[in-house]
């Protein structure tokens, strides 16, 4: 748990926290935010993962995830549906990636606020300088005033992506899938331990690594939204 007086961590925590109960053989980043890309590097090679090649895509993930992705992938086909990776950010981000992903959110969005007129080019040029990890706290009280970051200004950044440092794509243990808005892929994912653990970032799932009805327990709640199931930390 972060310190109380981190909002940060704590709203981050809060958003894409669910990645910390992980079952099994996996394992969890040590904390919240990696601060910089080499400890970030060097978390992710001590990690056991497993590469494959699905659709043309790389795809790397810890070795349980993605052998839970492969079973999922494949009692799929017996029901002539298909489980496909979205993009070449599909799985595996490093440090470098949240950051360039974290700019494509900040950068447009700052040109977007400061065209409404809600903020100041003076201010949006200062939030610019900075490095993107330092954004992250003025981004977030921007959103606390109802300046949004996602990619059409009207969600929180942290509903379409994460902070620097932050990314459940950094453990290895997300993915995003192209046939995500079709139940029956949810399901078949849901019982091979993948949820979707972000409310609103439609294609992202994570692996959990156990049953859904084990969730609660672990301190995940259930949110229902425009027919589909997030599992986000309980208590925060
Ligand atoms: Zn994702």
């Amino acid at each position: 748990m972060p310190e109380a007086g981190d909002w940060v961590a704590r709203r981050i925590l809060k958003a894409h926290g669910a990645v910390f109960v992980a079952q099994g053989s996996v394992v969890c980043p040590p904390s919240i935010i990696f601060t910089d890309a080499a400890g970030c590097a060097s978390w992710q090679v001590r990690v056991n993962t497993r590469r494959e090649n699905i659709n043309g895509i790389p795809v790397e993930l810890q070795t349980e995830a993605m052998e839970a992705l492969l079973a999922a992938r494949s009692e799929a086909t017996q029901r002539n549906l298909r489980i496909t990776p979205r993009g070449t950010w599909a799985a595996r981000r490093n440090y470098r990636d949240t950051e360039k992903i974290w700019s494509r959110r900040v950068i447009p969005g700052l040109a977007f606020w400061q065209r409404r007129g809600k903020l100041s080019a003076r201010d949006a040029a200062r939030i610019r300088g900075l490095a993107p990890a330092q954004q992250v706290e003025e981004i977030l009280r921007l959103e606390a005033q109802g300046l949004f970051f996602s990619k059409d200004f009207s969600r929180p950044v942290l509903s379409s992506g994460s902070a620097p440092g932050a990314s459940q794509h950094i453990s290895m243990l997300a993915l995003d899938i192209n046939e995500h808005s079709r139940a029956a892929v949810r399901t078949i994912l849901a019982r091979h331990g993948w949820f979707q653990t972000v409310v609103s970032d439609l294609p992202h799932f994570t692996y959990l690594g156990t049953l859904q009805e084990k969730l609660p327990a672990l301190g995940l709640r259930k949110t229902v939204k425009n027919g589909r199931v997030y599992w986000t930390p309980a208590k925060m």
